[in-house]
């Protein structure tokens, strides 16, 4: 019998629930602390950013958050997303092992982003919030968020990091399209992008500073809140349906996963991917390795220091304790913009900590060649963020057939890169540079993190 290449759920099979992995750990994540008082922050300190709802997610410590109905309804109009076995590739490879991606670029915005981007919007018009801010890098969260707002009757307005402004306008039409304001981050609407500008007026931005920039404004007006489109608990465990759907329809062909897979920018599409496995192996039903993936540039996990920093620039955030490249580190412009910040979601670090997940760095070159190689054995041109997963996919493949062992291989596809064709033709002129790790500029970063016991 030949071997299924698409393995679908019913929307009836669709989970209802999101999987929160903090109460499953063997010890809790350390709390986020007060910038001034170094004391755990609590829901009143967070509640000028975010709706109470989304505040009680954070600190949550139930394993399963209800899907709300409202929220379950928008889902529908992609999930379940498909999970394809990558027979094409694992052919070109000649590898015994059995590669699977679940593929989340089938969303209306072609990225995971959404799965987090529509509760978010959901509970902030829940509690009457009128105006959302954000930031976004390569314009992926920025295109979520403008989505969520339209479909919610939200206004929503976005601070998209300088760089990917001027080199990808298609995602900033895509923002108009869905009726958002948009920035170039730094900006003069802000005092820290004033700040920024004064010191360099051709600052090519970075997620940092374009956080402050909506955290600003957010703080500012009692009617707007800010969202966040990575990093926090609750977006993680949004994410979840990602590896819920996954652990199903593995179950459906009789397979289970050795290796889990994926790239790790603030850590969502990963932990949405991953966090379901951990719960597995904590429970012993199951022993796959996570492994997260991320780019050699901007190394959080496996160069970054882990401490208390903030998760921008300016320092507005609370205190975060995570791997870290220092608060003011701007990475350099590498095509994977969804890849470029300075820290790691602290529940990622402290499960990396905790020696539950493995981290390894790819180069941008390596990575091009994978997402080249999987749209010419797969179809699919993978955005620039996912080819890092794929390219240790296909390390782990061909480890495979040195051994002759038939690991099944399980990543996540995050997004498609039809709106990455730019850094497609880069790569294929030859123009894309291996950037070295920036340790002068990591050290420089490192030295004005705060000082913090713990
Ligand atoms: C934003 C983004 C990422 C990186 O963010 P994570 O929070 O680490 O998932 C990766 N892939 C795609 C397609 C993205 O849009």
């Amino acid at each position: 019998m030949a071997e299924q290449l698409k393995i679908l759920l019913d929307e009836s099979e669709m989970p209802t629930r999101w999987y929160n992995v903090i109460p499953d750990l063997p010890e809790p994540p350390p709390p986020p602390l007060h910038p001034g008082t170094h004391e755990p922050v609590g829901p009143d300190d967070l509640a000028p950013l975010f709706p109470m709802d989304l505040i009680l997610q954070e600190v949550s410590g139930e394993s399963f958050i209800d899907i709300p109905e409202e929220v379950q309804q928008v889902y529908r109009m992609w999930r379940p997303s498909p999970l394809y076995r990558a027979r094409g590739l694992e052919k070109a490879l000649g590898t015994p092992a059995k590669l699977y991606y679940k593929y989340e670029g089938v969303s209306p915005v072609g990225s995971h982003k959404p799965n987090t981007a529509v509760p978010q919007a959901f509970y902030n018009a829940r509690q009457g919030v009128r105006k959302l801010t954000t930031e976004t890098g390569a314009g992926q969260w920025g295109s979520a968020m403008a989505f969520a707002c339209q479909i919610f009757g939200l206004e929503c307005e976005v601070w998209q990091v300088r760089s990917s402004y001027d080199s990808k306008p298609y995602r900033k039409t895509m923002m108009e399209v869905y009726g958002a304001t948009l920035h170039p981050s730094p900006s003069d609407l802000t005092q820290s992008g004033r700040d920024l500008l004064a010191l360099d007026p051709d600052s090519p931005g970075s997620l940092g500073i374009a956080i402050s920039e909506a955290v600003e404004v957010a703080v500012a007006d009692e009617d707007t809140k800010y969202c966040l489109g990575s990093v926090l608990n609750h977006v993680l465990m949004h994410q979840t349906i990602i590896g819920e759907e996954a652990l199903l329809q593995l179950a459906k062909v009789g397979d289970s996963a050795d290796v889990v897979i994926g790239c790790t920018g603030g850590g969502s599409n990963f932990a949405g991917l991953s966090f379901p496995f951990i719960r597995e192996n904590l429970a012993g039903r199951g022993n796959a390795v996570i492994r997260g993936v991320e780019p050699a540039a901007c190394p959080s996990l496996t160069r970054g220091t882990y401490r208390y920093d903030f998760g921008d620039m300016a320092g507005f955030t609370p205190l975060l304790k995570m791997h870290t490249l220092g608060h003011d580190f701007v990475p350099d412009p590498i095509h994977a913009g969804g890849l470029r910040y300075h820290g790691m979601s602290p529940l990622v670090s402290h499960i990396y900590e905790l020696g539950l997940m493995e981290a390894v760095a790819k180069p941008q070159n390596e990575s091009f060649a994978a997402g080249v190689q999987f749209a010419r054995t797969e179809g699919i041109i993978p955005g620039p963020e996912p080819t890092h997963a794929l390219a240790e996919m296909i390390s782990e493949a061909k480890r495979c057939t040195e051994s002759g062992e038939a690991k099944t291989i399980v990543t996540i596809l995050s997004g498609h890169g039809l709106l990455d064709l730019s850094s497609y033709e880069s790569y294929l002129t030859g123009e894309v540079p291996d950037y070295d790790y920036p340790q002068e500029k990591v050290d420089a970063a490192m030295a004005r993190v705060p000082q913090v016991a713990g």
